[in-house]
C-alpha cells in the first residue's frame, strides 16, 4: 500500500522546529506518512529532551538528520554561519536522502514542506521533480516583506545587500501595519556581516521559492494580519499550532522541561504571576540581568521566569547577593517552561515576552498581556502589533546607556496589570482567534485544503506510474 508521504524540514532553530513538528502532527493524524528532516545537531538536541515522545502512530512520523556543514563545536548561534554552510551543504545531502527514501516505491516522497527560511529546498524540488510547500513560523507580515524585497529594493528602500538607505516608516500596502527600514529582519539579525550573510542566503532564496510553491502554509490567522494575508492570498493560515489546542503536550524542545512550575503554579492565586520568558536566542548582560532579578523582587508579586543555561550548558548569570533567600517561593526559577501550559495557566496574569512569534501566537491564544522586550530580527515587528495594533501590550524602553532599568520595568509592569483596556483586548483577540479552531471553522478548513493538495499529489503520481 502506497503512503502519502510528506518530507518536513524546518531551519534550525527552536522556534521553527516545533511549530513545524506541530503542523506535522496535524498531517500523520489526517493519516499522511511524515519524515521530518533536522540537521544532525538539532535532531541529537530533539530526541535527547523530553519533548522527543512525540505522540503520533509512530509509523506515520518518522524522524531522520542530514548534517549542517559545520563542525560539532561551531557555534550555530552564528545564524550567518550557520546559513551559509547549510546554504552550501545540505542540498546535496537532502537529495540523497530523497534518493534513498524513494528506492521503495511504496515510500516515495509526495511533497516536501520546507521552512521559508530554507528556500534553496526549492532547487532540490525542483530537480527531483517534487511539489513543494513553504511554511511559515513567523508572522505572514514578515514572510511578506521577504517577498517584497525586489519592490524594495527598486524604491530605494534598501540596497542590494539589504542595508536601509532611509530613515522613514515603511508601508507594503495600506492595510498593513507601519515597518520601520532599521527593524527589517533582516536588519537586526547581528553584526552588519551576518546581516548581509542572512539578507544574500536567505532572504533573496525567500521570494524565488514563495512564487515556485504551490502553497504558503502560516502560523497565524486571517483576524490577526488580514493586511498580510490580503496582499499575498498565497499565503494560507493554518494557525495557532498549539499543542494545547489539541490537549497534548509540545514537542520538539531543545531543552528539557521544568514541570514543577506548573504545581507551584497551581498554588499560585488566580491572575497574580508575572510569567517571564525570552524565547531560545536573548542573551542578557550580567548588568541587564540584575536589573530584571530586581525589579521583579521589587514588585512583591509571584513571578516564574525561564532562565536559561548557557551555550556551555551551566549557568552563565550570577544573581544578585542574597536574592535566592529574599524571593523565597514567591518567586520560581527555570531553566525551560513548559511554555504552552503555563501560558494557558489560570494563575498566569501577563507575560514578559521577547516577542518572537510562537509567543505571541502562544499569548495571544490565551489571552495573555504582554510587557515587551524584544531582542532581535522579526521581534521589534512583532512588538509593533502586539503594542500598536491589537493592543495588548505595552513595551519596555531603553535608558540613554542601552539598558531596560529596574524602575522601567516596574513601572510598565504595574501599567500593564492595572489596564483594563489592554486585559479586554487580550481576551477579545484569544476570542477571535481560537474561534478559528475545531471542526468546520476556517482554519481546519484551510489546513483540509491543504492536505487534499497533498493527497492529489499522490493520486497524481499513482496515475502515471499505472499509465508507465
Ligand atoms: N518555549 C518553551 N519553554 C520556554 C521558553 C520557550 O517551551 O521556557 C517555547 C515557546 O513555547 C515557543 C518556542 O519555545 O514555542 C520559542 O519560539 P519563539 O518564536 O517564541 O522564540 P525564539 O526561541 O525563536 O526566539
Amino acid at each position: 500500500m502506497k503512503n502519502i508521504h510528506v518530507l518536513a524540514i524546518p531551519y534550525p532553530a527552536q522556534g521553527h522546529v516545533m511549530p513545524l513538528l506541530e503542523a506535522a502532527r496535524c498531517f500523520t493524524s489526517n493519516g499522511l506518512k511524515v519524515t521530518f528532516v533536522n540537521t544532525d545537531f538539532t535532531h541529537k538536541r530533539v530526541m535527547m529532551s523530553a519533548g522527543a515522545n512525540i505522540d503520533c502512530p509512530s509509523d506515520l512520523m518518522h524522524m531522520v538528520s542530514i548534517p549542517d556543514g559545520m563542525e560539532p563545536c561551531d557555534d550555530r548561534n552564528d545564524l550567518g554561519k550557520l546559513t551559509k554552510s547549510m546554504f552550501q551543504l545540505m542540498p546535496a545531502k537532502l537529495e540523497e536522502l530523497i534518493n534513498d527514501i524513494n528506492k521503495n516505491d511504496d515510500e516515495k516522497i509526495t511533497c516536501i514542506v520546507a521552512d521559508y527560511c530554507m528556500g534553496w529546498v526549492l532547487r532540490v524540488a525542483r530537480k527531483m521533480g517534487i511539489r513543494l510547500a513553504l511554511f511559515c513560523p513567523s508572522s505572514a507580515a514578515v514572510l511578506a516583506l521577504s517577498m517584497s524585497v525586489q519592490k524594495l529594493i527598486d524604491d530605494e528602500i534598501i540596497n542590494n545587500s539589504g542595508v536601509p538607505l532611509k530613515d522613514q516608516m515603511v508601508q507594503l500596502s495600506a492595510s498593513m501595519p507601519l515597518m520601520d527600514p532599521a527593524n527589517f529582519v533582516w536588519a537586526c539579525v547581528g553584526d552588519s556581516v551576518t546581516n548581509q550573510i542572512i539578507f544574500e542566503y536567505l532572504i533573496l532564496e525567500v521570494k524565488k521559492a514563495a512564487e515556485a510553491a504551490d502553497h504558503i502554509i502560516c502560523n497565524s490567522t486571517m483576524e490577526l494580519e488580514t493586511g498580510a494575508f490580503t496582499l499575498f492570498p498565497k499565503m494560507l493560515p493554518i494557525g495557532p499550532l498549539l499543542a494545547t489546542n489539541r490537549s497534548t503536550r509540545q514537542v520538539g524542545h531543545f531543552w528539557n522541561e521544568d514541570t514543577t512550575c506548573l504545581t507551584w503554579l497551581d498554588q499560585q492565586p488566580v491572575g497574580s504571576v508575572i510569567y517571564v520568558a525570552f524565547g531560545s536566542f536573548t542573551i542578557f548582560d550580567q548588568h541587564q540581568f540584575e536589573e530584571l532579578a530586581l525589579a521583579l523582587e521589587d514588585t512583591k508579586k509571584p513571578f516564574l521566569w525561564v532562565v536559561r543555561p548557557g551555550p556551555s550548558g551551566s549557568m552563565d548569570y550570577i544573581f544578585p547577593s542574597g536574592y535566592l533567600d529574599r524571593i523565597g517561593t514567591r518567586g520560581k526559577l527555570v531553566s525551560w517552561a513548559p511554555q504552552q501550559e503555563v501560558l494557558n495557566h489560570p494563575s498566569v496574569a501577563c507575560f514578559m515576552s521577547h516577542c518572537g512569534w510562537n509567543s505571541t501566537m502562544e499569548g495571544v491564544s490565551n489571552g495573555v498581556p504582554f510587557v515587551c522586550w524584544p531582542y532581535f530580527a522579526d521581534q521589534f515587528f512583532n512588538k509593533t502589533y502586539i503594542c500598536d495594533i491589537w493592543k495588548t501590550g505595552l513595551g519596555l524602553n531603553k535608558d540613554e546607556t542601552g539598558i531596560v532599568t529596574r524602575g522601567e520595568i516596574t513601572s510598565k509592569l504595574e501599567q500593564l496589570l492595572s489596564n483594563i483596556m489592554i486585559k479586554e483586548n487580550a481576551l477579545s483577540w484569544q476570542e477571535k482567534v481560537m474561534d478559528c479552531v475545531g471542526a468546520g471553522h476556517s482554519l481546519n478548513q484551510n489546513l483540509n485544503k491543504f492536505i487534499d493538495w497533498v493527497r492529489e499529489g499522490n493520486d497524481h503520481a499513482q496515475v502515471q506510474e499505472t499509465c508507465k
